[in-house]
C-alpha cells in the first residue's frame, strides 16, 4: 500500500491516515483470501490490486464534496470498487454498495463487519429494481459505477437513483467519448445533463481512464428504469 499512500497524495491531493491505510490493507488481504474460493476479481497481483482497484477508486475523491454528509451509491460494485474504498476514505458519507450477485454481497458484508464500517451497507438487487424502490429512487447525492455497462444503459441504472441536482460519475475506459455520443437520448429521457469528462492517468497503467460526470437536472419519468435486462437489450439510443 506504500504506492497508494504516495500517489493518493501526489495525484489526488489525499492525505490518507494510518488507520485508513490499515483498513485498505485488511480489505486487500481479505480480497486475496476469498478470491481463492470465490471469483471476485481477475486482478490478483498485490501491486495491481493497489493501483487498479484502490488508487483508481480514489480518483473519484477530488469530484466529491467532503464538507457535507452525502448519500452515495455504487452501482454494480462487484468486490467493492470504488464504493468500499470511498466509504473508508469518507466516514462522514453513507455509501450503499449495490450488487446483483449474492456471493459478492456475502464478501462485502463480511468486509464491512471485519472493518467495522458504520457508513457502508449492501443492497443485493438489480439496478433496474433498485431504481423503482421507494427507499432508493431519487435518494442519492452521488451515484457512481465502474465497469458495469455501456453508458446509455448505465445511465438508466444510475439516473433514477440520483436526487435532482445530484451527480452521476461513470468510470470509463477508452470508449468514454464514443459512449457519450450515443447517450444523448438517454440523458434527455432520464433527466441528465452532461457536465464534463475528466482524464485519469494511473502509474504503471498505459491507457487513460475517464470519469464521465453527469448532473441530474430533472426528475426521471416513472417508466424508467425499465424491467431487468431491458436497458442493455434495448438501450435508449
Ligand atoms: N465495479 C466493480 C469493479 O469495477 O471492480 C465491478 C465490475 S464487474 C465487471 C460488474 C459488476 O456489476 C458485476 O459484479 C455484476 O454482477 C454487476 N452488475 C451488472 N449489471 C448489474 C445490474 N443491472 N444491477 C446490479 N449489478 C449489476
Amino acid at each position: 500500500m506504500d504506492d497508494v499512500i504516495q500517489y493518493a497524495k501526489t495525484l489526488f491531493g489525499i492525505d490518507l491516515t494510518a488507520e485508513q491505510v490499515a483498513l485498505f490493507q485488511k480489505y486487500a488481504d481479505e480480497l486475496t483470501a476469498w478470491n481463492t474460493h470465490t471469483n471476485l476479481t481477475a486482478i490478483i497481483e498485490p501491486q495491481a490490486v493497489a493501483i487498479r482497484h484502490f488508487l483508481d477508486s480514489l480518483s473519484l475523491a477530488p469530484y466529491l464534496k467532503s464538507d457535507t454528509p452525502q448519500k452515495m451509491i455504487d452501482v454494480g460494485t462487484g468486490a467493492g470498487f470504488p464504493g468500499m474504498v470511498l466509504a473508508i476514505l469518507f466516514p462522514q458519507h453513507q455509501v450503499t454498495l449495490l450488487e446483483a450477485t449474492g456471493k459478492k454481497i456475502r464478501f462485502l458484508d463480511h468486509v464491512i463487519e471485519l472493518l467495522g464500517l458504520k457508513n457502508a451497507q449492501t443492497l443485493n438487487a438489480r439496478a433496474e429494481d433498485a431504481g423503482q424502490m421507494s427507499g432508493h429512487r431519487a435518494k442519492y447525492d452521488v451515484v457512481m459505477a465502474r465497469a458495469v455497462a455501456r453508458l446509455p444503459a448505465l445511465l438508466e441504472y444510475m439516473l433514477p437513483l440520483a436526487k435532482v441536482n445530484g451527480t452521476c460519475i461513470a468510470m470509463k475506459g477508452i470508449s468514454a467519448q464514443d459512449e457519450l455520443v450515443y447517450s444523448r437520448i438517454a440523458l434527455k429521457t432520464l433527466g441528465g445533463q452532461f457536465d464534463k469528462i475528466e482524464t485519469v492517468m494511473l502509474p504503471t497503467v498505459e491507457e487513460a481512464h475517464y470519469l464521465v460526470i453527469i448532473h441530474k437536472i430533472a426528475k426521471t419519468p416513472s417508466d424508467y428504469p425499465r424491467k431487468p435486462g431491458i436497458p442493455t437489450k434495448k438501450p435508449l439510443i
